[in-house]
């Protein structure tokens, strides 16, 4: 969110002088380590969304992520970023029954609130591919065709490249550490030294609260494994399941799998990265079992990230203090939506 609100300021006025400060060696929260669904929402996480806010937020909430994947191909190419539209799928285990009729049952419901945003059907039954994608204990499945997918590391490669390019400048290992008014600026306080500054964009996300504890952003660590290369793999698109909880994709030949928030919401409710045994068999535990089943396929490596979650199903844009805006918390979806909530904390600070 933070360089491409970058991207936007320099944009509309090439001659400011912009500067982006990244405590990371690489951006180090979530936009380096998710799994590049570019999605807006299953039929149960629609749902969900529809019980915490109203029809009238989850649509303009479809319309802005919609909007924000046409910017995101726009500003940063196809190609550069692997964008594909494989679709997407919500499955539903045999021993959820009930919650599958039930989301079944909303489908037409759903594609009707949608259609102004997406002018087609939605979500539909696609039962009839769950063997061709090599599926086990699987009893339903929901398919999207909007949904689609990006390589993150490419994403993040050329993003930066398009920011080096209009000569904004980013300087790695560098910790904001405080935001201070002072009569005629700012000053960030920072790990490297102090900087100052006649106007800050906040875009820390997961860790917004440790500058500004009043953000109402909590964080929530995802744990992802990736597969070794799979020979012949029947996997095409994105897969989620567990009402969100649990996503799986094809990427380059192999299976991206991630999740198990839920398993323990409070351990994982951390500025921390790293893996739990918990959280980890139970990942392998269903790759073996639902995903690839009898396959015995081989892990390659691990990775976790953080993302910012909060009450509200909207990002959190808005100026802070004097000069200070921020555009934080995604809710764990802020692939499709990262490139316009930049945009509009970046036309905030130009105001
Ligand atoms: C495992 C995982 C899977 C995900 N999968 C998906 C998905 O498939 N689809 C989807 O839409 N979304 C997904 N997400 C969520 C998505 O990645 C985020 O919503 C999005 O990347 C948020 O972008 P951001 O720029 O707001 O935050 P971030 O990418 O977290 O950027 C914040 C940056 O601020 C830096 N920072 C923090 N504090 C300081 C400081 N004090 N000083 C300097 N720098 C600081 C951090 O190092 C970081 O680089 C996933 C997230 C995770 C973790």
């Amino acid at each position: 969110m933070g360089l491409s609100a970058a991207l936007h300021l320099k944009k509309r006025q090439p001659a400011l002088n912009v500067l982006v400060l990244e405590r990371g060696f690489l951006p180090t929260g979530a936009s380096t380590k998710n799994a590049g669904f570019a999605c807006f929402g299953t039929v149960s996480e629609q749902l969900a969304a529809i019980r915490r806010s109203s029809e009238g937020e989850v649509l303009r909430l479809v319309d802005y992520k919609w909007r924000g994947l046409q910017r995101l191909r726009e500003n940063l190419g196809d190609e550069n970023i692997d964008y594909h539209q494989h679709g997407g799928y919500e499955l539903f285990l045999d021993n959820e029954k009930e919650l599958a009729d039930y989301c079944l049952s909303q489908t037409d419901y759903l594609n009707d609130l949608l259609k102004p945003v997406l002018g087609k059907p939605v979500y539909s039954a696609a039962d009839a591919k769950i063997a061709a994608f090599g599926l086990d204990k699987v009893g339903r499945m929901i398919y999207n065709p909007f949904e689609g997918q990006i390589h993150t590391g490419k994403m993040m490669r050329t993003l930066l490249h398009k920011v080096y390019e209009q000569d904004t400048l980013v300087l790695n290992n560098c910790s904001v550490e405080r935001i201070e008014q002072e009569s005629n600026h700012i000053s960030l306080v920072t790990s490297q030294g102090k900087f100052k500054t006649a106007k800050v964009i906040l875009a820390t996300n997961a860790f917004a609260n440790q500058l500004f504890p009043d953000l109402k952003v909590i964080p929530g660590r995802g744990q992802v494994l990736v597969t070794k290369p799979i020979h012949g793999l029947k996997l095409k698109g994105t897969y989620h399941f567990d009402e969100g909880y649990y996503y799986f994709r094809n990427i380059d030949g192999r299976v991206l799998f991630g999740g198990g928030r839920n398993l323990d919401l409070k351990a994982e409710e951390t500025w921390e990265f790293g893996q739990t045994e918990l959280v980890k068999n139970q990942l392998v535990k269903y790759l073996q079992e639902i995903i690839l089943p009898g396959q015995n396929t081989e892990i390659d490596y691990w990775w976790s990230g953080i993302m910012g979650f909060g009450e509200d199903i909207t990002p959190i844009v808005k100026k802070v203090e004097p000069n200070v805006f921020c555009a934080v918390r995604c809710n764990g979806m802020g692939v499709a939506m990262g490139s316009l909530v930049g945009e509009e904390v970046a036309e905030l600070a130009l105001e």
